[in-house]
């Protein structure tokens, strides 16, 4: 009988459970993890805090989920790995034997390293607890600080401004996500964050939290200015928890790299989701996602492979769909380049592979807050941003997952002010009728 251990209990770990237990039944799984929650949507923790979302409902497995798939959970730290021994240890040095394990350990949230950091008042939201801590902060809270960029600094934003704390959001740059979004795109986001009463300031970087008796006071910008408030909100990027491999002497890159199987440098260890650093074959490197989809998708495969499958992983193209000021945001493989300079790293939701940019046009047409804009390659689309209505963002993920030929229409597509939504849609109505059916064509890997 194997005995499997999987270290961490997030959408990663629990994925690879339901696949190790689809090939195996009688092996041993332990699934261990140091979130007192267990498992629950991390995404969701953003629409808990904005009150659309009760707590229960961030929960998708029940006790039966757990018992049906037949593993036993530990909640507790692992400090080490032993890989000659095949152990690993925990955090009260008691050691644990494992046949194949698999790392899933996800990413945190990076600090602030200004002065003040510390306060009683700066917060992150990574987890559960993290938003228990800011609902019990707004209950007496009028102003809020928030620095960042990408979809969990807004995600902070809106959840305060839901619980009735006025807000402040400082962006280093001149605009918000300017290495996802375009110009257009950020205007309607930040108009959007205005007309709910949020106050952009931008060009502006955190120098120093002030405090008094251990809580936040204010902060200070670096051009001098004070504002006057009880939270600060920190979401600046996230960065993948490397210890344990490092205590294995694994292959880490950015993060812990993995081989087509999920396998990592040292033989029966494996590594899956925002932890992994994973070939991409459409950009043909090695890049780091924060996505739950991708997370999941690469749990399902390290399980199969530790089960004895033969399964390669071939990275999807990453795709998000979210929400952005309440407009709902489809975001699909290359969109934007370049760092953002109000990360370290990369954000909650976000792909690295989404600014690894290729030759390619961008094709854009809007109307109100319908956006739509798609990035053209030689002939294919190899990104596309879809902002409200969402009619399009199915086909468009499956034109660009699959690499369709578009030489028919792309001449039309770069046409100034081409009805780009009509001819997507046509275009997909007469290829799906055509051949829909037949495989994709899958990208050469180096
Ligand atoms: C606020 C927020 C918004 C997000 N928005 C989106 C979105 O819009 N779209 C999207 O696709 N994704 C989004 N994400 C990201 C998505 O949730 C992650 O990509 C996904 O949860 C990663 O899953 P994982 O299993 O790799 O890691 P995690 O979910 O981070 O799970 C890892 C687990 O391992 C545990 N662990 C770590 N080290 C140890 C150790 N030494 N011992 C024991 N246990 C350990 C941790 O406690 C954690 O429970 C968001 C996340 C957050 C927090």
């Amino acid at each position: 009988m194997r005995r499997y251990v999987i270290i961490g209990t997030g959408a990663a770990g629990i994925s690879a459970s339901e696949a190790i237990r689809c090939y195996d039944q009688n092996g041993e799984i332990l699934l261990i993890g140091d979130e007192r929650h267990g498992f629950y949507s991390r995404p969701g923790v953003a629409y808990f805090l904005n009150g659309e979302l009760s707590e229960q409902q961030l929960f998708p497995f029940t006790q039966q989920d757990f018992r049906r798939l037949n593993v036993r959970m530990l909640n507790a730290r692992v400090t080490r790995i032993h890989p000659q021994q095949h152990q690993i240890e925990l955090e009260n040095r008691a050691r644990l034997p494992y046949d194949r394990l698999l790392i899933a350990t996800g990413a945190s949230a990076v600090r602030s390293t200004v002065p003040g950091n510390h306060l009683q008042g700066v917060v992150k939201m990574d987890t559960l607890d993290d938003v228990h801590h800011i609902i019990k902060l707004t209950q007496r809270a009028r102003t809020a600080v928030v620095v960042g960029g990408g979809i969990t600094a807004l995600e902070l934003v809106e959840g305060l401004r839901a619980r009735g704390v006025k807000t402040h959001y400082f962006l280093r740059g001149d605009r918000y996500w300017g290495n996802v979004l375009d110009e257009a795109e950020s205007q309607i986001i930040e108009r959007r964050l205005k007309d709910d009463g949020c106050q952009i300031h931008t060009n502006t970087e955190l120098a120093e939290i002030l405090g008094k008796n251990g809580h936040v006071l204010g902060v200070r910008t670096a051009d001098g200015r004070q504002i006057a408030c009880e939270i600060v909100g920190v979401a600046i990027g996230v960065l993948p928890r490397l210890d344990l491999a490092k205590t294995a002497d694994i292959h880490i890159d950015r993060g812990i790299m993995v081989n087509e199987y999920l396998e990592t440098s040292t033989s029966d260890i494996y590594a899956a989701g925002d932890v992994a650093q994973v070939y991409d074959p459409f950009t043909k490197k090695s890049v780091l996602d924060s996505l739950w989809g991708s997370a999941r998708d690469q749990g399902t495969a390290a399980g199969m492979n530790m089960a004895g499958q033969c399964m390669i992983y071939t990275k999807l193209i990453p795709f998000n769909v979210t929400r952005l000021a309440n407009l709902t945001t489809t975001i699909i493989g290359a969109v934007g380049k370049g760092a953002d300079r109000d990360l370290a790293g990369i954000a909650r939701g976000d792909s690295e592979v989404w600014r690894l940019l290729p030759d390619s046009i961008a094709a854009q047409t809007s109307f109100e807050v319908n956006r739509l804009r798609i990035l053209v390659g030689e002939n294919s689309l190899i990104g596309a941003l879809v902002m409200g209505d969402q009619t399009l963002s199915q086909p468009l993920q499956n034109l660009i997952a699959r690499r369709v030929d578009i030489t028919l229409i792309r001449e039309k597509l770069l046409q100034p002010e081409a009805p780009l939504g009509e001819l997507i849609a046509d275009f997909w109505i007469q290829w799906k009728g055509n051949y829909a059916d037949r495989p994709s064509r899958p990208p050469q890997q180096s």
